[in-house]
């Protein structure tokens, strides 16, 4: 068990302080990845905070927009046709988060990358992530949440994707600021569509998600190793104490598939 040796507040300034409010000032963390006494609250306490802490919940974002006009959505409706039988650009109800990491030096090459709408795998649309978090945990919302994006073989139907620029998930998990902005953003994002920890995965773990579908025979065991498993765990660990200080659904345990690849 990790020693705490500093502890300092998730959510500094006014936006700290009304979820200090809601939250009945449980969030704290450690310079490690720990989480201080995170208290679930009483009962009524959750019911009274919950509707109000999922906008107090959300994190400061910079706009940061990748173009995604009328092309790359019609691209992205004969994708999900392709590989998952239904036309569709837009991301309905979010069942799944994955947590990825750029393995590029800068959030513009990212943004570059994805902004370039190339081919991948050669089809269309490009890839893309809904937000971007730099090594400085600064957040960048690319795509609407709104619009789906091709980051996920199997899941891009029904998953929000978050980027993280680095070239290990220890990296990106190693850095105070970036590591914070994740679990923020990504508890936000639990609260705002009702998003189990369970779904909250890594990219390297999408063989493993009961959610995945792929119609292409030859892509159903491709996936991509950032975010291990056992990173995952130990972030998953962290969002459940988040999560119940915070009045967010935790929801079961993972419940893990094994398709044979
Ligand atoms: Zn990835």
């Amino acid at each position: 068990m990790q020693q705490p040796t500093r502890t300092r507040s998730l959510l500094p300034g006014p936006l700290g302080k009304a979820t200090a409010a809601l939250a009945v000032g449980a969030l704290l963390f450690t310079s490690s990845w720990g989480v201080a006494d995170a208290r679930p609250p009483a009962e009524g306490q959750q019911v009274s905070a919950r509707a109000s802490s999922v906008a107090s919940l959300q994190p400061k974002m910079i706009r940061k927009l990748i173009p995604f006009h009328h092309k790359r959505k019609m691209q992205m409706a004969r994708y999900s046709k392709r590989h998952y039988g239904t036309r569709g650009y837009l991301l309905k109800k979010p069942r799944v988060i994955v947590e990825h990491y750029t393995d590029g030096p800068t959030m513009m090459s990212a943004w570059w990358t994805m902004a370039n709408n190339g081919l991948n795998r050669d089809e269309s649309p490009g890839i893309c992530t809904h937000f971007i978090i730099d090594g400085r945990g600064r957040i960048y919302r690319t795509v609407p949440l709104e619009l789906r994006c091709r980051h996920v073989i199997g899941l891009n139907n029904t998953a929000i994707g978050i980027e993280h620029v680095g070239t290990s998930d220890h990296m990106v998990m190693s850095r105070d600021r970036q590591r914070k902005a994740s679990f923020r953003l990504t508890l936000w994002l639990m609260a705002k569509y009702n998003i189990a920890v369970r779904n909250v995965i890594g990219h390297g773990e999408s063989l493993l998600s009961p959610l995945r579908y792929e119609r292409y025979k030859s892509w159903r065991c491709q996936t991509h190793t950032d975010f291990s498993h056992r990173t995952m765990h130990r972030y998953r660990k962290q969002m459940r104490k988040l999560a119940r200080a915070n009045n967010v659904r935790v929801g079961r345990k993972p419940h893990w598939v094994d398709i044979g690849c």
